[in-house]
């Protein structure tokens, strides 16, 4: 096994308390949001408020960790002073780093904060050199943190591209990988992922359980799935649900439940430039934090040390048990 420099591990916290819990586990960096729709997880129960994110920094920087502000869905007219105000909170409180989609607002944080570290968001959809150094040149962006459309060898090829650094998601929930872009919940609840922060939301999940003990699930009007009795399922969303095609009956037209888990892949990450590693999830429990976080800390830490890590944990913690490694290896595309 070759032996490598530490990449940064960047792990989520939707709740103060998953914060220090990420933290103890071996974060080197933690990626949140403050509450309302500035941030592209905007779930009831989640994100901080400005007194929470503050004592939530003062505890990451007391143990040599870093706090980036995910401020990262994108504003629509009338609204952009709530995304300042964001950033401007961001700033005064010391976050190492606002993570940025809209371009507008990347504007912004390089006008009135120059020496903010500014990263791109992965809802911003920069997959291209072209397209990642033009948010380089223009407002100073430190780091890109990569779409999950590109290969191990086209995301070397980025890297060897571009001014900036690669951040790469490795382990979490995997959609139809349209960052930034994907407007099924829009259709379906009229409440957007991109400019309001939040795919399916809970009030308009709906379950319907039939004589069987079988559970129809609907968002808004429309039935996404039929859970039977004794199966799991995760978190209801549109690209995950089964339907019936001309093609085929009952099955997942868009995507499967599965997670993506790049542990192998890691050595090939790094060789290929990415310096930063995250997990996906600032909606799960602290549990499910704790656990995913210290495997990827033993993870890393092996690799470095030119060991073979344990990842057997990890495959446990995946979606519905199944994991993929995506377009970064061999996705395959219906
Ligand atoms: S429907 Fe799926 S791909 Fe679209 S935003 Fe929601 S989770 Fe992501």
């Amino acid at each position: 096994m070759t032996q490598f420099e530490k990449p940064e591990l960047v792990c989520p916290a939707g709740t103060p308390a998953s914060l220090r819990t990420a933290v103890d586990a071996g974060a080197d960096a933690v990626y949140c949001g403050f509450k309302g729709p500035t941030n592209a997880r905007n779930f009831s129960g989640l994100n901080f408020t400005k007194a929470e994110l503050s004592e939530s920094v003062k505890y990451a920087h007391d143990r040599d960790a870093i706090v980036l502000a995910a401020i990262n869905s994108f504003p629509t007219a009338g609204r952009t002073d709530l995304w300042k105000n964001s950033v401007d909170d961001a700033v005064e409180l010391g976050l190492d780093a606002v993570i940025i989609a809209d371009i507008g607002m990347a504007q912004y944080v390089a006008r009135e904060h120059p020496d903010q570290r500014l990263h791109l968001s992965v809802q911003a959809g920069a997959s291209s050199p072209e397209a990642i150094n033009y948010y380089v040149e223009q407002f100073g962006v430190k780091r890109v943190v990569l779409p999950r459309i590109l290969t191990v060898a086209e995301i070397k090829r980025v890297h060897d591209a571009i001014d900036c650094e690669i951040e790469a998601f490795v382990f979490g929930n995997i959609g139809m990988m349209a960052e930034g872009r994907c407007s099924l919940t829009n259709y379906v609840t009229g409440v957007s992922t991109n400019m309001d922060g939040v795919c399916s939301p809970a009030s308009h999940v709906e379950y319907e359980p039939d004589e069987n003990e079988n559970l129809t699930t609907r968002l808004g009007e429309f039935a996404i799935d039929c859970i039977s009795c004794g199966e799991t399922a995760g978190y209801p969303t549109i690209c995950k649900g089964r339907y019936d095609t001309a093609i085929k009956k009952n099955y997942y037209a868009f995507e499967e439940p599965i997670s993506l888990n790049l542990t192998r892949l890691l050595p090939d990450l790094i060789k290929a430039g990415v310096t930063a590693l995250k997990i996906e999830g600032r909606q799960r429990s602290r549990a499910y934090i704790r656990s995913v976080v210290s495997s990827f800390r033993e993870a890393i830490d092996a690799y470095a040390a030119g060991d073979e890590p344990d990842i057997s944990q990890l495959i446990a913690l995946t979606e519905g048990g199944k994991e993929t490694e995506g377009a970064f290896k061999s996705k395959t595309w219906r």
